[in-house]
């Protein structure tokens, strides 16, 4: 591997850095401490940053030379609401609050490549150092982007990356066009009437007309999308009744659609609401019917992820660098910012948990699970990356 050395003795201070931001987890647009620490190292190390986008989050404006060319490279700094088991020291100090998907790791990566290029600067332009709030279902991008990011720090591309647990440790995974779904989801109301049991003929049941949507709803994607494309309908939750001698008034269905693109997200939502109406039309029962967009599907683009492939194989060789990486059902909220700028995001192997600390959990080292750690091995790993892409994307001219 071609790290860089500097980035490599800097290790046991960024590794600091994540294990107590790791120990202080915080949720979706309450960073207020990540924020802080964040601001401090980057102002310590003489960066100028910009406070408050999105609330918590912060940029880092690193300029050099004459150039008016500018790169963004993100991470994003919230922990998830669930119970951490590991208990090892850097574990949660916040019961109810842990970063178990990596996001300590991701911060920690983009300071560590902030320190180097504030003190090296081998490149001509603008970098754009991106500490976003809210990953986790707050949608901080769309945020930061309607708060104006884009408009006042322009820049010609934007990258981001993501620890792939299960992914060998110095190996990248990367492809160009939809690498990540959009997540979506519904709640459907059906209003019946309610009756006594024994009586079914003076009621209507909504529990018959909710099983008759969700079971037709199954076949949108077996006979309306085409089946050269991916897409997800689960209905993940039934809400109904309170009594074995009751027909009750309503029944509620709730659940997730995913799919790789806005198209496929259109034709299932209209397919849905078709079948919810004419459903309960046919039995006498009303509907409501709401259908929640939240991540667009994450679309790499072309150019900037060949260039970023590239990258990646100088840091870790042209082996350790899957650039056809099979796409996850997985949505992530870089994709709003890759709806507005051209660029790349990428998963760095996490390795097989075998890294953790004594007192570790003994579920496997999964994304979201209570057992997870991110692995400090990748601190210079994805360190390096953020450096060397962002001074082959700002060549200095010779
Ligand atoms: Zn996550
Ligand atoms: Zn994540």
């Amino acid at each position: 591997m071609n790290l860089i050395d500097p980035i490599v003795q800097f290790q046991a201070e960024i590794q600091q850095i994540r294990r107590d931001i790791h120990a202080h987890p915080e949720l979706c647009f309450e960073e207020h401490r990540t924020s802080e620490v964040v601001a401090q190292k980057l102002e310590a190390w003489g960066i100028p940053i910009i406070r408050g986008l999105a609330g918590t989050g912060i940029v880092g404006v690193l300029k050099n030379g004459t150039s008016e060319r500018a790169i963004g490279l993100r991470a994003d700094m919230d922990a998830l609401p669930m119970q951490e088991i590991n208990t090892f020291a850097h574990t949660s100090k916040h019961d109810g609050k842990m970063h178990a998907c990596g996001h300590d790791g991701h911060t920690a990566m983009l300071l560590g490549a902030a320190h180097y290029l504030s003190k090296y600067k081998e490149f001509d332009g603008t970098v754009y150092l991106i500490f976003q709030p809210a990953e986790e279902g707050g949608g901080g991008a769309r945020r930061m982007i309607e708060e104006g990011m884009f408009e006042k720090y322009p820049m010609d591309a934007v990258f981001g990356m993501h620890n792939w647990p299960g992914a060998a440790v110095g190996t990248f995974g990367v492809t160009p066009g939809p690498m990540m779904a959009s997540s979506n989801e519904f709640e459907v109301i059906v209003r019946g009437k309610g009756a006594h049991a024994a009586q079914p003929h003076k009621g209507i049941d909504p529990i018959i007309v909710a099983i008759q949507m969700a079971q037709s709803w199954q076949t949108i994607v077996s006979r309306n999308a085409s089946p050269l494309e991916s897409a997800v309908l689960s209905v993940t939750q039934i809400h109904s009744g309170s009594a074995t001698n009751v027909i009750p008034d309503e029944a509620t269905l709730i659940g997730t659609v995913r799919a790789f693109s806005t198209e496929m997200i259109d034709l299932i939502e209209k397919r849905m609401r078709t079948i919810a109406e004419h459903t309960a039309a046919a039995f006498d029962a009303q509907v409501d019917f709401r259908f929640k967009r939240n991540y667009p599907p994450l679309i790499n683009h072309a150019k900037e992820t060949a260039f970023a492939a590239e990258v990646m194989r100088s840091v870790v060789g042209a082996d350790k660098v899957d650039d056809q990486v099979e796409p996850t059902m997985g949505a992530e909220d870089f994709s709003f910012m890759l709806q507005a700028k051209p660029g790349c995001y990428v998963f760095l192997g996490n390795g097989d948990g075998g890294h953790r600390d004594m007192g570790h959990g003994l579920g496997p080292c999964n994304l979201h699970n209570p057992s997870y750690d991110f692995n400090d091995d990748l601190l210079p790993i994805g360190a390096t990356y953020w450096v060397r892409l962002a001074e082959a994307y700002l060549k200095k001219s010779t």
